[in-house]
């Protein structure tokens, strides 16, 4: 059996994760490759929860800009993250890989609601759990939704996927001489408003000892690799 570093993780992957290149919201091969990404983890013995973002589909206050009422608009957005959510499950369950989507939102038709005892007896079962509508509540994002319930499940750890190796002190595709931060803690992250997560999130995990690793997941095996002890993206704590 490989050695771990951890049992238990919270995944948050953000809707953009989903979309192809060519601005089509939901790529079939990117889902597909995830979904395999998952598989092999949850085959390693990881329990996994993930939370998916809406972004690829529709933003709440993006919209409200438009002149949508902003709680509809962010209604619309939780739904967003149902329609990804399916997407994945669907992709992960052609697998062979037991998961369960649950939702924050009740639709029962569709998927589960979530109930966090419930939730944590499909993880122990080895069961993926994806948590849809993120927290249930306007004016949230899906970041809060995955500090949330990654405390709630008692994750070891919350894994941030982003497009780029980690955190750095300014966004390294337009400026060049960015730092890369391997290590930080909750305090620094907030003072230098660097952009990791919102406040919100980025608050609750620091209030409740929530160790991040923001990383880039679309790196073949990284995860699993960071599983198995190598260090990898940024650690915050
Ligand atoms: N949303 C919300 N409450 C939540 C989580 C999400 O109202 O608890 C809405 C909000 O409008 C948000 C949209 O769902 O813009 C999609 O989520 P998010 O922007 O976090 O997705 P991501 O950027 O991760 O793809």
């Amino acid at each position: 059996m490989t050695k771990l570093i951890c049992q238990r993780i919270l995944l948050k992957l953000s809707g953009e994760a989903l979309m192809s290149e060519t601005g089509g919201s939901i790529d079939a091969t990117i889902v597909n490759r995830l979904a395999s990404e998952i598989k092999e983890l949850s085959d390693l013995g990881v329990q996994i929860g993930l939370v998916i973002g809406g972004g690829n589909i529709l933003r709440g206050a993006e919209r409200a800009d438009t002149g949508l009422d902003r709680v509809t608009g962010d209604q619309m957005g939780m739904l967003a993250t149902v329609i990804n959510a399916l997407a994945l499950q669907d992709a992960i369950e052609h697998l062979g890989q037991p998961v369960r989507v649950m939702s924050a939102l009740k639709i029962n038709q569709v998927c589960e609601d979530y109930i966090r005892r419930r939730a944590i007896r499909h993880l122990e079962k080895g069961r993926v759990v994806i948590f849809a509508a993120g927290t249930g509540n306007p004016f949230f994002t899906t970041d809060s939704a995955a500090s949330l319930r990654a405390i709630e499940i008692n994750a070891e750890l919350m894994i941030k996927a982003t497009k780029v190796k980690g955190v750095y002190s300014a966004d390294p595709a337009k400026v060049k001489d960015a730092v890369f931060y391997p290590r930080l803690s909750y305090d620094e992250a907030l003072d230098q408003r660097l952009n990791v997560m919102d406040t919100t999130a980025l608050v609750l995990c620091k209030e409740n000892n929530m160790p991040m690793r923001v990383m880039n997941i679309f790196e073949q095996g990284a995860v699993m690799r960071l599983m198995q002890g190598e260090d990898i993206g940024s650690l915050i704590q």
